[in-house]
């Protein structure tokens, strides 16, 4: 059995300190209805507990690490960086740096503004849209996340496609009413809205590879849909990538789909691990951010150099040219990752347990559910009780994954063909003991 003693008294500790313990909700861990352990460091693929756990890592800070952890290259640079003093709140040579590395991979962000968090990226790209367009409505789709902003933390209302109504105590009626709601990937319901409210909408925001809800992936079409819909009604297209980016291809979903976004989110890998996001896309759009344009938008640590640091130094790594003869980096990640698929994918089969496992680039993600998955509805159904079970187990044998099923998980440059055989050993003791919960 999993010793998690010093975790558990460290997270009672926790409680009195911070609402449940934690500063970020997922991580409590009450959907698979045991106590997290608290780490205490990570390097490369694993990551280990107070209590001297040693786990290999699929969550990699829910996405950013997919270099490994404490890359040395990036330790290295940030430990000079920080000499030279952590924040100026003036202009450097790094923020420019890093965003010509970023709009070399994207080069539909034709002028980046960088932020701390992927939930500034998204609150700010909508208000810069409403600003443009001069309409105030947004359309998201129901299952996918942009962080927590007011305008964003909305439900849909009785009906298909409906005006949203508060996800949160705290936000406004009159807020959510300006987001209307619609499924993912239903072609159907997103043209009756633009074709009813389409004067009123000044920008649809996806995920274009939704990760929010388990890894859905578009529907053939679906994306090039959104693109001539926002075309037609003269709205924008907000792709929010901040998960996707960097991983369902090096260019994101926009690179693997074809599609060319008017503006763009991107954050997680973006700060290889440090606070860094941003947004970005055509340069008519972004010229209306402040102090070329009047859509205000500030930030005291915004684009501060250790974070640049972080960020310069990871992308370095992912655009790295590969060694004549091999794929590159974000190919092998892609490679790696489809080894777990099959290999989980096999395994549940053989078990007799049936799962849809969905892959994007290095994003994965499994649903216990023998019905196709494509929408929050769809994924919603899936056995939430075969998860915990298969999540304890894998927990026990050592593979650190996410405490949802809702959730996407992340595989690393660091992880070795030794990980990913201990993995699918695991998965294969995961998915017996499924079983045998099953049969009870
Ligand atoms: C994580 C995430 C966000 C929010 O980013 P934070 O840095 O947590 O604020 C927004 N959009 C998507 C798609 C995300 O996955």
């Amino acid at each position: 059995m999993l010793n998690l003693e010093k975790s558990a008294e460290a997270f009672a500790e926790a409680k009195n300190l911070m609402p449940g313990g934690v500063n970020s909700p997922v991580r409590s861990y009450r959907s698979v209805d045991c106590n997290p352990p608290f780490i205490a460091r990570a390097e490369g693929s694993h990551i280990y507990d107070i209590d001297g756990n040693e786990y290999i890592d699929y969550v990699g800070s829910w996405g950013p690490m997919v270099v490994g952890h404490a890359h040395p290259k990036v330790v290295a640079a940030l430990k000079a960086a920080a000499e030279r003093g952590t924040s100026y709140g003036a202009p450097t040579l790094l923020e420019s740096e890093l965003a010509c590395l970023v709009k070399s991979v994207y080069p539909s962000m034709e002028l980046v503004r960088m932020v701390n968090s992927g939930t500034e990226a998204t609150m700010s790209a909508l208000r810069l849209a409403r600003g443009f367009t001069n309409r105030d409505k947004t359309v998201k789709f129901i299952g996918c996340y942009h962080g927590h902003s007011d305008g964003l933390l909305v439900d849909a209302g009785s009906g298909l496609a409906t005006f949203g109504v508060p996800s949160s105590p705290g936000v406004t009626k009159a807020t959510a009413q300006d987001t209307i709601t619609v499924p993912y990937n239903d072609v159907d319901a997103i043209t009756a809205v633009m074709d009813k409210y389409g004067e009123e909408i000044a920008a649809i925001i996806v995920e274009p590879v939704a990760g929010n809800m388990g890894l859905v992936l578009p529907k053939q079409g679906y994306l090039d849909t959104l693109r001539k819909l926002t075309e037609k009604h003269g709205a924008l297209l907000i792709f929010d990538e901040v998960m996707c980016g960097f991983r369902a291809s090096l260019g994101g979903a926009q690179a693997a789909y074809g599609i060319k976004p008017d503006l763009t989110c991107l954050g997680k890998i973006i700060g290889g691990g440090l606070p860094v996001a941003a947004y970005g896309g055509r340069r008519d759009v972004m010229s209306f951010v402040s102090p070329a344009g009047p859509v205000y938008q500030a930030g005291t640590l915004s684009g501060n150099p250790l974070a640049m640091t972080a960020g310069i130094e990871t992308l370095k790594i992912l655009t790295e040219e590969p060694e004549p003869g091999e794929p590159d980096y974000t190919r092998q990640l892609s490679l790696k990752t489809k080894t777990v698929v099959l290999g989980f994918t096999e395994r549940a089969k053989a078990a007799g347990i049936p799962v849809q496992v969905h892959q994007a680039g290095s994003m994965f993600g499994m649903f216990f559910s023998e019905h196709e998955v494509y929408d929050y509805a769809t994924a919603a159904a899936a056995d939430q009780e075969a998860f915990k079970v298969w999540f304890r187990a894998m927990l026990e044998e050592g593979i650190y994954l996410a405490p949802s099923q809702f959730e996407t998980i992340f595989m690393s440059g660091a992880h070795t063909d030794a990980d990913i055989e201990k993995t699918l050993a695991a998965a294969e003791k995961g998915f017996a003991a499924v079983k045998k919960f099953c049969g009870k």
